[in-house]
């Protein structure tokens, strides 16, 4: 076991109430960092204005009555705007920033080069001379979004249980119109504001790593080491949802959820504690949890 002054982390976005596969997500997380020797940190994702105080209060209820602890009280990603603040501001020095006045429907109606990646910005407001700029703004009377301007279109990052992945890089969000840092930025200040390491969450997620990974090299941040881990599906192969049935701690109790997610792991332990023990990163199942409510 190697040990190290890193962290990992948890960063649930509080929308809803956490489900056993967010939980399950969580536990791994808790386990990867735990081996390691690493801190564990608990982030709140709740710059979106679709998260809710109350829920993020019962999220960390839930993942606290599982058994898994965290070294440092959580943080909201609201307390700190001047952080990221900060960051888009040295970026835009250095001129790797854009406005952008595209809505979703521009950029999906947008002519595109024969070779463009998919679901890449077509480039748009990348090149925009002043006038043209000025003009834009007054035609959509809104405040832009501000893009990165990337040199690369793809990135590899290293996952534990992926290996080697290349990914989509291009024009990024950094900051939504009305002035919300987006996902992409936001996570990446906050790992390297609090020294995380080591990134564990679900592998809805792995496609989202190229553009983190080089934006904290843009930013100067060593790349973290990633493990996306599988998602929990219902028996239709569909994202677990609350529609799906019980599928909260509330709903399930704490001592089945844990029997749940060990089975899941293979685990004969019924306390996280425990399933420390049965931890191996190499022995993790590679394929979707398949659920199924009882
Ligand atoms: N807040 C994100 C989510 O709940 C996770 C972000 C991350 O782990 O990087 O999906």
């Amino acid at each position: 076991m190697t040990s190290s002054s890193g962290a990992g982390r948890f960063a649930p976005s509080p929308s809803a109430d956490l489900h056993i596969g967010n939980l399950r997500t969580a536990v791994l997380a808790w386990l990867f960092a735990r081996s390691t020797g690493r801190r564990f940190l608990m982030r709140v994702e709740d710059l979106d204005d679709r998260t809710f105080p109350e829920i993020a209060e019962r999220q960390l209820a839930d993942l606290a009555a599982l058994g898994l602890t965290w070294d440092e009280e959580a943080t909201r990603q609201t307390e700190h705007p001047q952080r990221y603040d900060a960051v888009v501001d040295g970026l835009r020095e250095r001129g790797l920033l854009f406005e952008c006045f595209c809505t979703r429907r521009d950029i999906a109606q947008a002519p595109r080069a024969p070779h463009a990646p998919e679901g890449a910005y077509p480039g748009t407001c990348r090149n925009l001379t002043d006038a043209e700029r000025e003009r834009r703004r007054e035609e959509t009377g809104r405040p832009p979004a501000l893009r990165l301007r990337s040199d690369v279109t793809a990135y590899t990052v290293h996952d534990v249980l992926h290996g080697d992945y290349t990914g989509l890089v291009d024009d990024f969000v950094v900051r939504r119109g009305d002035g919300v840092p987006a996902y992409n930025l936001a996570g990446v200040v906050d790992d390297a504001a609090s020294g995380v390491d080591q990134v564990v969450r679900g592998d809805d997620l792995l496609s989202s790593s190229p553009r983190q990974a080089y934006l904290a090299r843009l930013l100067g941040h060593p790349e973290p080491v990633y493990a996306h881990v599988p998602l929990v599906l219902n028996a239709d192969g569909a994202r677990l949802a609350k529609r799906d049935g019980a599928v909260t701690l509330a709903e399930i109790g704490v001592p089945e959820a844990l029997a749940q997610i060990a089975d899941s792991l293979g685990y004969a332990a019924r306390t996280v504690e425990d399933m420390l023990g049965e931890f191996d990163p190499a022995r993790l199942p590679r394929t979707p949890w398949i659920y199924q409510p009882g």
